[in-house]
């Protein structure tokens, strides 16, 4: 969990390769939907250029689904979901059915003003998703992905009056989720600015342990 930019997608993708488990972003999954032209993805995008969220009920079928696939027998990481009350409880009801339920919630704390500036510099690959900030983690040649060769581009979203919305809506309807784990017993919090991108990795390795 974290706001836009506190660097879900980046540790996802750290914590998915080091215990071999699949990363599940649901902000990918309505990428690669708008990138295919499908009709989920074309519902998505009027919601996401506006900086709002997705409806839960676009949502949580299709994670609800994507966890009964074999590659997640094993354990999964979820990034930028649930990001609302509504969708953490259908989440605990359809994994309590299944005989399964969420280990750890990580929470990646970065203050406001530090997103902003955070995601004028993101950077990311349209082609295979990777992210890059073009000051504290910029690409070998400038503008161009490092795994595929693809040319960088700044997310529609990502730009800064889309960004203040997407603040203003995580504040609104995500932070209560924060209560909602912590009072799970299942909450850690890291600080996301303190260290490098390997600093804060280590620190949720800890929370592992
Ligand atoms: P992200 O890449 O996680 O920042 O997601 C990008 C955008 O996709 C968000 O700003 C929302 O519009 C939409 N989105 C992603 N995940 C969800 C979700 N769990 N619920 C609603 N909307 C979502």
């Amino acid at each position: 969990m974290g706001a836009p930019g506190a660097g879900k997608g980046t540790h996802g993708d750290i914590i998915a390769v080091k215990h071999s488990i699949p990363h599940i972003s649901t902000g990918d999954i309505f990428r690669e939907n708008i990138k295919n032209g499908t009709e989920l993805g074309s519902k998505a995008k009027g919601y996401m250029d506006k900086g709002l969220l997705v409806p839960d009920d676009l949502v949580v079928d299709l994670v609800v689904d994507r966890l009964k696939q074999a590659d997640c027998a094993d354990g999964y990481v979820l990034d930028g979901f649930p990001r609302t009350i509504p969708q953490a409880e259908a989440l605990d009801a359809a994994l309590e059915a299944a005989g399964g339920k969420i280990d750890y919630a990580i929470n990646i704390d970065v203050p406001d003003g530090t997103i902003i500036e955070r995601m004028a510099c993101r950077r990311v690959c349209p082609n295979c998703g990777a992210i890059y900030h073009t000051i504290a983690a910029p690409p070998r040649k400038e503008g161009i992905c490092d795994k595929c060769g693809t040319a960088l581009i700044l997310r529609d979203d990502d730009r800064p009056e889309t960004v203040k919305k997407r603040l203003a809506v995580y504040h609104e309807q995500t932070e209560p989720l924060i209560s909602y784990y912590s009072g799970r017993g299942i909450l850690s919090t890291v600080d996301g600015t303190k260290g490098s991108i390997d600093d804060i990795s280590a620190s949720i390795e800890q929370i592992f342990r």
